[in-house]
């Protein structure tokens, strides 16, 4: 168990602290990623000082602010709310990762309605107080819904953000040098290149000059950049192509029939005859058998536990 700590929406762990004394409780947060994730579960509105049970609450504008307010009667929350936010963030700069609960004035991530100052819908693109707080102070941190984690390929792609993300801070936290950075370049430098080809040259020719500005400047923009581009969806001819770059290293190694049956599967898995994960083992089988230095530190052969099934799915 390596216990990243992930921070996530306390009703989601099947606490009663929702509105109506109710829970969303999350079966595949709670009964499969909880065996990777040391998860921290925060209610705002509880640490808001709102009660269980309590008034239902929804976003108003009031020119350029948003409030939290009561749904049935005018009382304002916002306050309330804003100190909880000020008291809560700066715990939470440990955090890999941020599960949040759909359709909150408080933790939705998207898509929540706001208000006129009357109490009609106005439109319904916002964020809830919480969320938009925590995703501004933590603009690297991987933040998801749990609904949009039902979809295989976001629910795949947040979770490999999580543990680069975890690798990251980690090794902010023994002291940033430059071999460590390089180190963690290589490591992940086929799963950047799978998420966006483009950004994967510009963040090698950052790093091939480390005297050309301070350090600390160079790790802020590769960090920035990497996880941006880590949000881009990976396309099947994206993963076929860093396979096959991958089957160039290995392959000199293998018996001719080996190499057959991993071209046959890549190209199958392009197709979307076969899920990643047929294509993948292939390729971690054949290093394992013939282990190359270069491909035995490189995350993109495994990203995540293969436990938690993920590329079955994609
Ligand atoms: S959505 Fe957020 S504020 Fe609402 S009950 Fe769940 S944790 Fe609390």
């Amino acid at each position: 168990m390596s216990g990243i700590p992930v921070g996530i929406s306390a009703c989601l762990l099947g606490k009663e602290v929702r509105h109506d004394g109710g829970h969303k409780h999350s079966r595949f947060c709670t009964k499969v990623l909880s065996h990777h994730f040391d998860f921290q579960p925060v209610c705002p509105e509880l640490e808001a000082g709102l009660g269980v049970p309590r008034p239902a609450i929804h976003i108003r504008r009031f020119g350029d602010d948003l409030k939290l307010i009561e749904s049935k009667g005018d009382t304002d929350h916002t306050p309330a709310m804003q100190a909880a936010i000020d008291r809560l963030l700066p715990e939470l700069s440990q955090l890999r990762g941020y599960i949040l609960m759909a359709k909150s004035p408080s933790c939705g991530m998207e898509r929540i309605k706001i208000h006129s100052e009357q109490g009609q819908v106005q439109d319904r693109d916002g964020r809830g107080l919480f969320a938009a707080a925590l995703m501004k102070r933590y603009p690297l941190m991987p933040v998801e819904e749990e609904g949009r984690l039902n979809d295989p390929l976001l629910r795949e792609n947040f979770i490999e953000r999580v543990f680069v993300y975890d690798d990251w801070l980690r090794l902010e936290a023994e002291g940033l040098d430059r071999q460590g950075l390089i180190a963690f370049h290589t490591r992940h430098k086929f799963q950047l290149m799978a998420h966006c080809e483009k950004t994967y040259r510009e963040l090698g020719r950052l790093l091939a000059d480390l005297k050309a500005a301070p350090l600390s400047q160079i790790a802020e923009r590769y960090i920035q950049d990497l996880m941006a581009a880590m949000t881009k969806r990976i396309s099947r001819g994206s993963h076929m192509n860093v396979m096959q770059h991958l089957l160039g290293y290995l392959s000199e190694r293998l018996p001719q029939a080996d190499r057959t049956t991993l071209v046959e599967q890549i190209e199958a898995y392009h197709r979307g005859e076969v899920p990643l994960v047929v294509p993948m083992t292939l390729l971690k089988m054949a290093q394992r058998r013939e282990p190359v230095d270069y491909l035995a530190v490189q995350d993109y052969l495994t990203p995540y536990p293969d436990e938690l099934g993920l590329r079955n799915s994609v």
